[in-house]
């Protein structure tokens, strides 16, 4: 029988809190962010009954149309929305109006923009800075070279809150690697960090490397496959 999704919450929580406990952190320092990409409401609403109130998403349309579905429900007050996918300017607009954080900032340009869309009612948009670690076959985030610079102009802007920096590195099975790619992310969350005090998130690690990167200093994992199982992008839903 496949375990149910509150199973594998749970399942992951303790992965989380056993990851902390070994490196002598507290687990109430990871934040879990459910990555639900793909995956039918009812899913995000078992999560939902089984206590999860913060979820990712990675395409813009599917992700608001599950932001309104959830709004209409009694615990849709409580979910926060992360959109953790890359960004094209033209579909900016529906993120500064529907989502709470963003983890992939990788230009000033859709910094700017996300600024001056955010509505004036919504609190600023919570944004994390995407770092290109180690992958170099992915187009997404900057160099590390290129941080100071781009945190400089996004602090500046008004209806965004700097909050730290994400990763995805490339796959790597090896434990001690992937802690050693995200130990340089963590030196770079500290240096970053003794320039704007407010910063405390650190969003790395998924389901393959969620110990590694908790080590590391991960301050929220980004989860999918443990919480919902394998995604199929065969089918059109
Ligand atoms: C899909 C995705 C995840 C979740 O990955 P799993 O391996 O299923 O846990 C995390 N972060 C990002 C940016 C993703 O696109």
């Amino acid at each position: 029988m496949n375990s149910t999704i509150q199973q594998n919450l749970e399942a992951v929580r303790s992965r989380i809190s056993a990851a902390a406990q070994d490196c002598g952190r507290s687990p109430e320092e990871v934040t879990l962010l459910a990555v639900s990409k793909t995956k039918p409401v009812s899913a995000i609403e078992e999560a939902i009954v089984a206590g999860q109130r913060a979820f990712g998403e990675n395409y813009v349309q599917e992700g608001v149309s599950k932001i309104q579905h959830f709004a209409q429900t009694p615990h849709g007050a409580e979910l926060e929305w992360h959109f953790i996918g890359p960004l094209q300017s033209n579909k900016s607009r529906l993120v500064a109006e529907h989502f709470d954080w963003i983890h992939t900032i990788d230009r000033v340009k859709i910094a700017q923009r996300l600024s001056e869309q955010r509505p004036a009612e919504c609190a600023p948009l919570n944004v994390l800075i995407q770092i290109n670690i180690s992958d170099e076959s992915s187009k997404s985030g900057i160099e590390l070279s290129e941080l100071d610079a781009l945190a400089a102009q996004v602090a500046e802007m008004p209806n965004l809150r700097l909050r730290g920096l994400m990763a995805i590195p490339a796959p790597e099975e090896d434990p001690a690697k992937q802690k050693a790619v995200f130990e340089q992310m963590e030196q770079a969350f500290l240096a970053l960090k003794a320039q704007y005090p407010h910063i405390d998130t650190l969003s790395m690690g998924m389901t393959h490397d969620m110990a590694a990167a908790i080590t590391a200093g991960s301050t929220l994992v980004r989860i999918g496959t443990a919480i919902f199982g394998a995604r199929d992008y065969g089918t059109t839903s």
